[in-house]
């Protein structure tokens, strides 16, 4: 089956096409026939493409809105020129799409149908941001495709939706979660569901016996903490500003701090809330960027006191979740790092482990060293009672082949 997959931002489009089906999925043999994103939809849009040969490609066109968008995507992955093989768009059997918010309605991946776009607009005003572009999407696709064409929705939300009440209610007056349904829902579940998913296949074992944390570092940075293979713990919380340091979120504050700060610097309520999203985390701290590769030069080259503080505080707050869901599951297996920071970054990992070795985390600083660029493996010592991993994350893989297995009726493994 033919998926093209979905994950649409504000201004961006991301996209892949992915063959799957059952037999592929078992063999782990799925193809990518292309990927890459749509930036600046609304005036003169860049495209980045990657081929099934690796080679990136930009070009640009003009692109009003995002059906204008979907509708050349279409156009473009079933042309001769874009090498998919792919010659018409009835070639495309399915559209998965990444959507954000699913509220407590949505548990697993689901066929988008008349009352889940309806559920989806229920969850709006938990996700304002970004459930709004998603369901755009969801009506892109289906301009561009037709009806017929089933689309799924795969929920960020909906992994964590094994949390138990004790972890994911706040400790605030009760009648707000029923009222208001005020919680923890959790969001990069597609991706901590991809590492989980791919540590038990390259270890071997069944999902009962999964007991992991993994951290997810990004841009957006989460933490969870997966037991039996579910999750029962996370660190993004009723929105995605809970936790972790970020790029440009602050992750856990003092919630009286809103308060203060506004009226310290004469701000709103929201303008606070923006500040805490969009200029604090990293970039926040060091008074110069988000992206955690630029921190690291900046503190190693010209030894920047506030870039290094910046990633003091980033690495610390990644060990006190891993301490804390340690404390949660009664030890772990494992910790598996993934997304951009996690994935290529040796040095974060090591101050992130350090510290660790009460727990039993000895790291290998040879193979630590050599896990960068989407390589997999573990770095903890052979000898070391909890194991250190990296397991980069494929969250539209795993989009696609949940996608698949809506259409026809298998559960997932
Ligand atoms: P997003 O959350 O937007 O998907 P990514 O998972 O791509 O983001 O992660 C982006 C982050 O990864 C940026 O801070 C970037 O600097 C960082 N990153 C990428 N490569 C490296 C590297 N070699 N060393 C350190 N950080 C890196």
């Amino acid at each position: 089956m033919n998926i093209l997959v979905l994950n649409v931002g504000s201004a961006t489009l991301k996209f892949q096409v992915v063959v799957t089906d059952a037999d592929r999925i078992n063999t782990d043999r799925d193809e990518r026939l292309i990927r890459g994103q749509i930036e600046r939809i609304g005036g003169e849009s860049i495209i980045t493409i990657r081929g099934a040969d690796g080679v990136s490609r930009k070009r640009t066109a003009s692109l009003r809105d995002l059906r204008a968008a979907v509708d050349w995507l279409v156009g473009f992955v079933t042309s001769e020129e874009s090498g998919t093989g792919l010659t018409s768009r009835g070639e495309l059997h399915a559209v998965g799409h990444r959507v954000v918010h699913g509220g407590e309605r949505f548990r697993s991946s689901v066929a988008i149908d008349s009352s889940v776009l309806h559920g989806i607009e229920e969850t709006i005003e938990l996700a304002p941001l970004h459930n709004p572009h998603n369901l755009r999407g969801i009506e892109a696709a289906r301009a561009a495709l037709g009806s017929g064409v089933p689309q799924v929705a795969v929920f960020d939300t909906a992994f964590h939706h094994t949390l138990p009440e004790h972890a994911y209610l706040y400790a605030i007056p009760y009648p707000l979660y029923r009222r208001h349904k005020v919680r923890r829902y959790g969001f990069h579940g597609t991706s901590h569901r991809s590492i989980a998913y791919r540590w038990r296949t390259l270890t071997g074992r069944d999902r009962a016996d999964v007991r992991i944390v993994t951290l997810h570092l990004g841009n957006g940075c989460s933490a969870c903490a997966i037991k039996g293979g579910a999750s029962i713990d996370t660190s993004m919380g009723f929105t995605p500003l809970e936790g972790l340091v970020m790029g440009t979120r602050s992750g856990d504050i003092d919630a009286a701090l809103l308060d203060y700060i506004a009226a310290k610097e004469g701000l709103t309520l929201p303008q606070v809330e923006a500040l805490l999203n969009n200029q604090s985390g990293l970039l926040g701290i060091s008074g110069l960027t988000n992206d955690m590769r630029d921190l690291l030069a900046e503190a190693d080259e010209h030894q920047d006191r506030r870039a290094k503080l910046a990633i003091d505080i980033f690495c610390y707050r990644a060990r006190k979740y891993v301490g804390s869901y340690l404390a949660a599951m009664g030890g772990a297996d494992a910790i598996v790092f993934a997304g951009g920071v996690g994935e290529n970054s040796p040095e974060i990992r090591r101050q992130i482990c350090d510290g660790l070795q009460w727990a039993g985390l000895h790291v290998d600083p040879t193979a630590n060293e050599a896990l960068t660029h989407g390589r997999e493996g573990r770095f903890s010592t052979d000898e070391s009672p909890l194991a250190a991993w990296v397991v980069p994350t494929d969250e539209e893989l795993l989009i696609a082949r949940d996608t698949f297995r809506v259409i026809a009726g298998v559960e997932p493994t």
